[in-house]
Order: C-alpha cells, then sequence, then structure tokens
C-alpha cells in the first residue's frame, strides 16, 4: 500500500526542513531508537523511554507512563517553540498519541514527517530477544494488532511525508538533508469538516418537498 504522502527511499537524501517534527511509529524491536541515533543528534531526539527512566530511573517503568508522555510533549513542545526540530521516539501506534504530536507541530507551523517501522514480526522477536530490557511476545502481539490499524488509519492522517521502512536494509538506505525553515501550511488534518451551511429540503408528510430552511449553525 502507498499513501497519499509517502516518498520513495532513494540513493538522493531526503530534503528535510530545519522546522520539521520527524514522528517514528512501529512496534518495539523494530529498530527506532537505533535509528535516531544512527542518524540525528542526540539532543533533538525525545524518547519516551528515556522520558520514564529521567523521572523513574527505569525505562521500562510502566507506572509512571502518564507522567513521562507529560515530560515528552513538554520537551517537544519546548525545542519546536524554540525553533529546533524533534524527533519523538515513542512507539505512536495509538491514534491520539500521534493526533498529540500533529497538533504540537501544527501550532509552531511545523512540517511532520512520519516513519514507519513494519519490519517483519520475525524481526522485532529476533530484536527484542537479543536485548536487555526485553517487552516479550504478548507485548509484541498486542502492538502487531496496532500497528495493523494504524496502517489502515494513516490513509485517512495528514503528514507532509511518509517513510516506510520494511527491513533493517530499508533503514540503512536513509539519508537526508536538511533545508532552511519555511512555515508549514497550517491546515486541520483530523478535525471533522464543517458541512457547509446549506438549505435543507424538508419533505412533507405525502413525500413532497414542502419547505426549504436554513440548518442552524450549531448543528452543523
Ligand atoms: P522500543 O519500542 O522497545 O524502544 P525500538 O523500536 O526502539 O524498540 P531498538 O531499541 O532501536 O528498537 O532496537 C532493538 C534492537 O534491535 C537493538 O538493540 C539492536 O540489537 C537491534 N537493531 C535495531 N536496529 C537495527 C539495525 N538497523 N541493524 C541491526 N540491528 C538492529
Ligand atoms: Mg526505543
Amino acid at each position: 500500500m502507498l499513501y497519499t504522502k509517502q516518498i520513495l527511499l532513494t540513493k538522493n537524501p531526503i530534503p528535510l526542513f530545519r522546522n520539521t517534527l520527524l514522528i517514528l511509529v512501529g512496534p518495539s524491536g523494530s529498530g527506532k531508537s537505533t535509528f535516531a541515533k544512527q542518524y540525528f543528534p542526540s539532543t533533538m531526539t525525545v524518547s519516551t523511554d528515556h522520558c520514564r527512566a529521567m523521572i523513574s530511573d527505569s525505562s521500562m517503568n510502566q507506572r509512571v507512563s502518564d507522567h513521562a508522555f507529560d515530560l515528552f510533549y513538554f520537551i517537544i513542545e519546548k525545542r519546536l517553540l524554540n525553533g529546533y526540530p524533534a524527533l519523538a521516539d515513542s512507539t505512536a501506534l495509538r491514534c491520539k498519541y500521534r493526533f498529540k504530536l500533529q497538533s504540537i507541530a501544527q501550532k509552531y507551523l511545523y512540517h511532520t514527517m512520519l516513519l514507519l517501522f513494519d519490519l517483519p514480526k520475525e524481526v522485532c522477536l529476533a530484536n527484542d530477544k537479543n536485548r536487555r530490557a526485553q517487552v516479550g511476545e504478548n507485548v509484541l502481539d498486542r502492538q502487531w494488532y496496532y500497528l495493523e490499524q494504524t496502517k489502515q488509519e494513516l490513509v485517512k492522517e495528514y503528514y507532509d511525508q511518509i517513510l516506510v521502512f520494511h527491513s533493517l536494509e530499508d533503514i540503512g538506505l536513509f539519508s537526508y538533508q536538511w533545508q532552511p525553515p519555511v512555515p508549514a501550511v497550517n491546515m486541520p488534518p483530523n478535525l471533522p469538516i464543517e458541512p457547509p451551511n446549506l438549505p435543507i429540503a424538508e419533505p412533507s408528510a405525502n413525500g413532497n418537498v414542502a419547505a426549504v430552511q436554513m440548518k442552524p449553525t450549531d448543528q452543523a
């Protein structure tokens, strides 16, 4: 499947405006944090795992997740407010989390680039087994359900660029080139589009159109 704003990996570096929020999306073990480390300065990466660790000494402590997310969005917003690019490193497999990141980007007229880590489950499982802080197969099964849902939802979500990685080799092909900042066109991506205030034909009891009235705006 190809998304509307999907770009393809080529040998040419991807142009990235300095005012871009990069949003990583993918299950555990798909290589998001490794990608971030490989290609971007550590100060640019804001990670939910790191936020958990900063407030509880453990990147796996789910008990502090709400506070960690507060911190995650707070730091991202501060970077955007000050004109710096940011990379959001979290699984972001639920649309509510992606929408929150989109809304921060919109507020500061930032471009959004979504990077979907759609790697085979066996690769993620193997990667998970090889690391110290494992999430385990059950968690990955649940994340897979949301990954499949995400792939459907992305058709209807708006990002300036979407890039999909299907393998670790794909990730190795990534390259980019910074461009001077240009304000992004601000368009409300995920809000329901208001229907225009058109006249409504009211059918009478006999089925004929008896009257035409304006739909009250509060019901539009
Ligand atoms: P989580 O959502 O749990 O934070 P993640 O998507 O950030 O997971 P990483 O921590 O980046 O996943 O990767 C998990 C493991 O997979 C790494 O410890 C590493 O061993 C392996 N790995 C990740 N990316 C690559 C790569 N490009 N080439 C080889 N191995 C990789
Ligand atoms: Mg990670």
